[in-house]
């Protein structure tokens, strides 16, 4: 009896009819226009039968219920009017569903975000799976929008406009349980069969719905969401989360009208920078991922040198399980590292059986033994190239044959090491960055012989470490800091020729990075911003600025001084107040020498693509996603 291509229909017995969706030439089901349009006939279909007692709509995927829109049909939209006429198809096919003349309820079964969401909320009644898969939201803002499918006006009837503001604007998901509390779903089921039983239990229950919000619940509720989400963002550049506030308030929260609001605010979004560069960044990170999915043959790690870099490398790949085991030939620095690894684990892990399982995957190394059966060496021991030659050389006379071999430096050339090497074509560079149990990046550095079947074990590697990975070609600075080091040395610059390094950390911060380069410098430690600069090359005024902070002993956080005085982890800076027009102009100019290198790594292949650039330094160096990484912009500027 079913004639649909993105959805089955059934009527059972008892005259229920049973609507399962299953979308095409995808393994999860998507809202797309095609599948709205259908959605839409298919709701007019049931509403003409005769003696329906009601409806139960579910999803017929392994996986999920719906994830969302298809954010590649959004990419096909060219105008607000675009956008307006697919919010109305939207609109239009969820309406029929309110408007079906029978009890109906929905059954979600995992994933139910975004569109997902929408598509359960005219339903009288929804009922969840209560499990760990269930996660129900509206991500939308990662994407710089909002609900647009009439998602707003029908989650406030369920949830109260202080729940819909926050679900909104944090983009979070909520776990079946914190659903069923909020109201958001009617009733949970411990598997399928109890979802469809409790769906047939559902169709026989008056509607419940909370009481409309008082207007003082409303009026606390937006200045609550103003105070906490508005907070260093500014609305031309990010405009989301203004427009969702000021949608509330303009529909005083009353539902009907922000859906018909809907119409009108969803296609700005949809048409706003921020949007189009968080979307692109969004395929990006989902491009990432996939180049570190793959199967490894890595079980065992072995990480050389237990200083800042080695000993969070080693406890972040014992955290994600595998055994690591941690080498230094200061043995202090190996027992320090032990000490910061179980303070890791009992922040993150928590559980007392899964932080003694991370710990004993931990293992302390001090005469290098395990180096003999280990399947990946991470070498991060000091940065000098002799040093680093001569550890390899013994790493090769103690290593399996098959053994991968990664160094962790930053500035020398993957060739000038393997050099020594009798079988170069294992090594590669890992360059992760610095909190390594923090940052996401690592570059894979591909020296001239390295295999490019170690590489794609590296990048799986990583993956399995929960990083993301990009690959780069082994030349002076990599990718990030080439782009990174540069842009410094043009902050310096300017201080050379009399700027005010707080204005210049203004400038910046107001574009959206989390941290002015000046203030950055002397994070990293101007000695090694030095040093960088000699590798990768320096301004002669950014030279001896740096020289002259280094002969005075000020070395940035570390010492105390830099740029700055510093009280322990916070730079004492001004914060002075600037006019915003010299500030987007100084920014401007502050960026080119970045854009320019990532356009030069790109043209001279130190990375495949423009996407890897920006990914690069979105992921690297913390340079906006809105902004769309300094290719993404740059070019949207043209
Ligand atoms: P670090 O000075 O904190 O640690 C280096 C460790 O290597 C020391 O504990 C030292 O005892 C040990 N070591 C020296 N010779 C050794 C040997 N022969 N065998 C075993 N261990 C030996 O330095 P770090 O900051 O952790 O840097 C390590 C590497 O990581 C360098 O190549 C650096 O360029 C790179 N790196 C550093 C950062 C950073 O921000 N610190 C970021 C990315 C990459």
């Amino acid at each position: 009896m079913s004639n649909y291509t993105n959805f089955t229909l059934s009527i059972d017995a008892d005259a229920i009819a049973h609507v399962k969706m299953d979308i095409q030439d995808s393994s999860v089901n998507l809202m797309r226009r095609a599948v709205m349009t259908e959605l839409g006939q298919l709701m007019q279909d049931v509403a003409a039968m005769p003696h329906i007692n009601g409806m139960i709509f579910s999803s017929s995927k392994k996986m999920g219920f719906v994830y969302g829109a298809d954010i590649r049909e959004f990419d096909l939209l060219q105008t607000e009017e675009d956008v307006k006429t697919l919010v109305q198809l939207a609109h239009n096919a969820l309406a029929a569903i309110e408007t079906l003349p029978f009890p109906t309820c929905c059954l979600i079964d995992g994933i139910a975000l975004g569109g997902g969401l929408e598509i359960a909320l005219p339903f009288d009644h929804i009922i969840a799976l209560d499990g760990p898969k269930t996660q129900i939201g509206f991500p939308e803002i990662q994407l710089g929008l909002m609900p647009g499918f009439a998602g707003t006006g029908r989650v406030v009837e369920r949830v109260g406009v202080a729940k819909a503001l926050d679900m909104c604007l944090s983009g979070k998901a909520l776990p079946a349980d914190q659903a069923l509390a909020a109201g958001l779903v009617d009733g949970l089921a411990k598997d399928k069969d109890a979802l469809l039983e409790a769906g047939f239990a559902a169709l026989k229950q008056p509607i419940s719905r909370r009481k409309p919000d008082t207007a003082q619940d409303i009026k606390s509720a937006i200045a609550h969401a103003e105070a906490n989400y508005l907070a260093g963002h500014i609305k031309e550049q990010l405009p989301a989360p203004f427009l969702i506030i000021d949608h509330f308030k303009a529909a005083a929260g009353v539902p009907k009208q922000l859906i018909l609001n809907e119409q009108i605010v969803f296609p700005k979004l949809m048409m706003s920078e921020a949007s189009y560069h968080l979307r692109r960044v969004y395929r990006m990170r989902d491009a990432v991922r996939k180049t570190a999915r793959g199967d490894i043959a890595i079980s065992k790690v072995h990480v050389i040198g237990a200083g800042t870099m080695g000993g969070d490398i080693a406890m972040h790949c014992a955290m994600q399980g595998f055994q690591t085991s941690l080498t230094d030939t200061n043995h202090q620095a190996i027992n320090e590292a032990c000490t910061r690894a179980r303070a890791l684990f009992e922040r993150r892990l928590k559980q007392q059986d899964i932080i003694k399982a991370a710990t004993e995957r931990l293992i302390a190394d001090p005469e290098n033994q395990h180096i003999a059966t280990a399947d990946i060496i991470i070498e991060a021991a000091s940065e000098r190239i002799e040093l680093k030659r001569s550890i390899f050389m013994d790493i090769e006379r103690k290593a399996k044959p098959d053994a991968i071999l990664a160094t962790n430096t930053s500035s020398i050339l993957i060739e000038d090491i393997a050099s020594c090497l009798s079988t170069p074509s294992r090594l590669i560079g890992l360059h992760f960055f610095n909190p390594a149990t923090v940052m996401p990046l690592v570059e894979v550095i591909a020296g001239e012989q390295s295999d490019p079947m170690v590489l794609d074990q590296a990048m799986y590697f990583a993956g399995a470490l929960k990083k993301m990975p990009i690959k780069v070609k082994s030349s002076k600075g990599f990718l990030v800091n080439r782009a990174l080091l540069p842009y410094i040395f043009t902050a310096i610059d300017q201080i050379s020729a009399g700027l005010d390094a707080d204005k210049i950390d203004e400038a910046m911060l107001r574009f959206g990075m989390p941290m002015g380069p000046i203030e950055l410098a002397d994070q990293i430690g101007l000695d090694v911003c030095y040093d960088v600069g000699q590798v990768i090359g320096i301004s002669k005024q950014a030279e001896a600025a740096l020289s002259a902070q280094l002969a005075l002993g000020r070395l940035g956080r570390k010492t105390g001084q830099g740029f700055y005085p510093w009280d322990k982890k916070t730079a004492i800076r001004p914060r002075d107040t600037y006019e915003a027009a010299g500030l987007d102009i100084l920014a401007k100019e502050l960026l080119e020498p970045l854009i320019t290198e990532c356009r030069a790594a790109v043209a001279e292949g130190v990375v495949a693509s423009e996407d890897d650039a920006d990914i690069g330094c979105i992921l690297g160096i913390g340079f906006p996603p809105h902004r769309g990484g300094p290719l993404g912009w740059a070019n949207y500027q043209d």
